[in-house]
């Protein structure tokens, strides 16, 4: 395990984040290969539990993992008015089909991931993230998300992209014909919500995929959600829908306390939901004006 030393994994990436890196103290080191698409590690980590982390940027923990799968799932799924049919590009270590399984609209979920053995490693290592793969609501494949949306046409009313970061087999999900290719695989008034980064180090890059959604998307915002094992403690997404003026920041459908225990949600509620698309000031104005 090359970006481990004295039992701490260091996560160094000189493109992403120069300069910095988010460091977790190994109890364990479970298992490390090298699959067709990238370099697989998983840890027991002194105070975060499993880690899994892919060509060395941490996808999850199962201490904070909750924060971003519920997130990345339930804000797409409560503004939309009926979603029954939602599909999940990346998500390969099954979080999120767990929580998008929970909501009660949905029918019918399918999931492209491009690596099976991240897959494989989740369900052997990471067993409360991979019973998302249980659900009889969802149909898996192996494959390309990009390509896999060249192939499908007026079939979701929700794509969440889950996907690891822009370097590696996740690039072609950053670029603006995936913006255009995931407007023409959705149903009328369908979302899309997708993996968009931290305001503290990808706001270009945030304005950019912005700007390339909005070509094809007449709402477009940004939410975040706090992460402590992601780089600068938080996330974002990028929300959009092909109708104007979308009131992203109330959802449609409010769940209260016990329905919320009974989904076994943690992280969301619906005040959550609306503080998510609060911004400090100057972010706001770098990406709205
Ligand atoms: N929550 C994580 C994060 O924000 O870093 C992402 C977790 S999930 C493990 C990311 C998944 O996206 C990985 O399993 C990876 O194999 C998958 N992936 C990357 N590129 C992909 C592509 N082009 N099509 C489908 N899945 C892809």
């Amino acid at each position: 395990m090359s970006d481990i030393e004295n039992n701490w994994f260091r996560e160094v990436q000189n493109d992403l984040w120069p300069g910095q890196s988010f460091s977790l103290k190994i109890k364990k080191k479970l298992h490390e290969e090298n699959s067709k698409y990238q370099n697989i590690k998983i840890f027991e980590t002194e105070t975060y539990g499993t880690c899994l982390a892919l060509d060395n940027i941490i996808q999850c923990t199962s201490r904070d993992e909750f924060s971003y799968q519920e997130m990345i799932s339930f804000l797409p799924l409560c503004i939309h008015q009926k979603p029954q049919k939602v599909l999940i590009v990346g998500g390969g270590d099954g979080g999120v089909a767990r929580e998008v399984a929970k909501h009660p609209l949905v029918e019918e979920i399918h999931q492209v991931e491009i690596d099976d053995r991240v897959v494989e490693l989740s369900k052997q290592y990471l067993p409360n993230m991979a019973c998302g793969f249980k659900s009889p609501k969802l149909k898996l494949t192996i494959g390309d998300g990009f390509e896999y949306m060249k192939a499908h046409e007026n079939t979701f009313d929700v794509i969440i992209t889950d996907s690891s970061d822009p370097i590696g087999p996740a690039i072609s999900l950053f670029q603006e014909n995936y913006y255009k290719l995931m407007k023409t695989a959705l149903r009328p008034n369908g979302i899309v919500c997708a993996q968009g980064g931290s305001f503290w180090l990808d706001s270009e890059n945030i304005k950019n995929t912005m700007k390339n959604s909005s070509k094809y998307f007449k709402t477009v915002k940004y939410a975040v959600t706090s992460v402590p094992s992601y780089p600068c403690g938080h996330i974002g997404f990028v929300i959009a829908s092909d109708e104007d003026n979308v009131n992203f920041i109330s959802p449609v459908q409010k769940y209260n306390s016990s329905e919320l225990d009974l989904m076994g949600l943690k992280y969301y509620t619906s005040n959550v939901h609306s503080s998510a698309f609060a911004l400090p000031r100057w972010i706001e104005k770098y990406l709205y004006e």
